[in-house]
């Protein structure tokens, strides 16, 4: 074999694309991994997942030195931002992870180069990659795992000053007066969060009629109003028509059932969705082309219509999530070594992290409807745990979904509180198929959150003790 003949060549070192290289190297494959960028890690560690957690930590201990401390009894004066220091934090954080990954590629024998990945015509039934026009690799397969980016919207051209998208917003060396997010999902909510706690005053604007579309409206109806206490304004229902950018500020047009309005802000966060990155690919090449969402097709082995070309991750149908991209890079892995391993997408959490969190796996009562699947519905809320009120974080509520008669969950939808945490137990009992029966067994340490979770299980049959 030649020397730059791999057995999986992995292009894209995010979270898809490093855990596959990993995992394929412990199944005794040879691997070679292709990045573009610097560092490893993709968006999630660079410019997404980690440094978005980092300023919600740092922010989050901000606003409550300011506005909550109090209560407790500590009585703390002049509270002082200093957001060099918070981005230096972010920023240490950011290269001890990416460091970390470049580690575990040597001591797994990886081999990792850096460039753009773009693929050639396969030769002797062999794949091929041309790394930045350098250099040529060969392999029996390809993994592609080259992520997504940010969307543009055509009025609202990115410039990294006054239209930002959430990179930028991760990396701003001053708290904009007024800030106006595009877009209430996931990110604009976490990057509305993190600067309307350092100062700004956040509007959010939102086409639809709820934050966070596809959660559970009730749960999503708490955070807004959460997030409203917390200071920030959501506009549901409405869209930028346009803006006109200013010396200093820019006027944003605002239109809502018909009725135009004008906002004046310092900075617009688009945080319209992500589209997935083929361009570089060179994906002709091969005879592959995005479908109509821009997204690569694949198969149950995540391979694309060209034998010997798989991809993963955010370059393929379904949440755009870190353990997402994790997880089928594993299970990809493991098919190629002839393992029978799937993935149960439905038990794939999602969280929202802002203050309170929100997270949830399986399917939502819209679904369930839907699928004419009956159910039936359990809910405790945070403000009867003592746990809660001792840490005086009392918004929110748990749901659990279950089937009425063998009482197997069908979904659980949490607000509050450490929600991203508490959602572990929900995944694992959703996936092994477990019921709230389950859960009215299981002893729970007292008083802790989790208390909660047990009694919306028991709610579903109204035997909840606290309610
Ligand atoms: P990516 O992480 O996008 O990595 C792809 C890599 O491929 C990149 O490093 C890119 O440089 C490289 N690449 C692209 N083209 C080429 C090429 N031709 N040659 C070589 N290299 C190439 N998800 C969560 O689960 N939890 C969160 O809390 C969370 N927070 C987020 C916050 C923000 C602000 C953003 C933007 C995203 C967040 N996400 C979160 C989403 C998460 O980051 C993505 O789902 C995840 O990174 C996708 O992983 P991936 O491996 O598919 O691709």
């Amino acid at each position: 074999m030649a020397e730059t003949n791999y057995d999986l060549i992995v292009v894209g070192g995010g979270p898809g694309g490093y855990v596959s290289a990993i995992r394929a190297a412990q199944l005794g494959f040879t691997v070679a991994l292709v990045e573009k960028r610097n560092t490893l890690g993709g968006v999630c560690l660079n410019e997404g997942c980690i440094p978005s957690k980092a300023l919600l930590e740092s922010s989050e201990h901000f606003a409550r030195a300011r506005h909550e401390l109090k209560e407790h009894g500590i009585d703390v004066t002049d509270v002082k931002l200093n957001l060099k220091q918070m981005m230096v934090r972010k920023e240490e954080i950011i290269n001890k992870l990416t460091g970390g990954i470049a580690g575990l590629m040597k001591k797994n024998k990886i081999k990792v180069f850096k460039g753009i990945g773009e693929l050639l015509p396969k030769k002797d039934d062999l794949c091929r990659l041309n790394i930045s026009d350098q250099q040529e690799l060969t392999a029996n397969n390809i993994l592609l795992a080259t992520g997504s980016e940010a969307i543009e919207l055509k009025h609202l051209p990115f410039d990294g000053e006054k239209i930002i998208n959430a990179r930028d917003a991760l990396s701003l060396t001053e708290v904009p007066q007024r800030l106006l997010v595009v877009g209430g999902g996931v990110i604009g909510l976490e990057m509305g969060s993190v600067w309307s706690r350092l100062g700004a005053e956040v509007t959010v604007v939102e086409m639809l009629e709820q934050i966070l579309p596809q959660t559970d409206p009730q749960v999503a109806q708490t955070l807004q109003r959460s997030l409203k206490k917390q200071g920030l304004e959501i506009r549901l229902k409405t869209r930028l028509e346009k803006i006109d950018v200013g010396d200093k500020e820019i006027t944003a047009t605002l239109n809502s059932k018909d009725k135009e309005e004008e906002l004046v802000c310092d900075k617009i966060l688009v945080a319209a969705g992500r589209r997935a990155r083929t361009d570089e690919l060179n994906l002709e090449a091969v005879g592959l082309q995005p479908n109509k969402a821009g997204q690569l097709d694949i198969d149950d082995n995540f391979q694309t219509a060209t034998p010997g070309i798989y991809a993963i991750g955010d370059l393929v149908a379904g949440p755009m999530l870190a353990h997402k991209a994790s997880d089928e890079g594993v299970v990809f892995a493991e098919r190629l070594a002839g393992q029978a391993a799937t993935i149960n997408y439905p038990g794939i959490p999602a969280v929202t992290y802002t203050w309170p969190e929100v997270a949830s796996v399986g399917h939502t009562e819209e679904q369930l409807k839907e699928n004419d699947v009956s159910y039936k519905a359990g809910k405790f809320f945070f403000s009867a745990s003592g746990r809660a009120l001792c840490n005086g974080t009392t918004d929110g509520f748990i749901k659990v979904l279950a089937d009425p008669d063998s009482g197997r969950i069908h979904g659980v939808h949490i607000v509050g509180p450490h929600a991203s945490e508490l959602i572990a137990t929900a995944a694992t009992v959703y996936s092994f198929a477990g019921s709230v029966h389950d859960l009215a067994v299981t002893s729970h340490a007292h008083p802790t959150l989790s208390e909660v979770f047990k009694e919306a299980a028991l709610a579903v049959n109204k035997e909840a003790i606290h309610a």
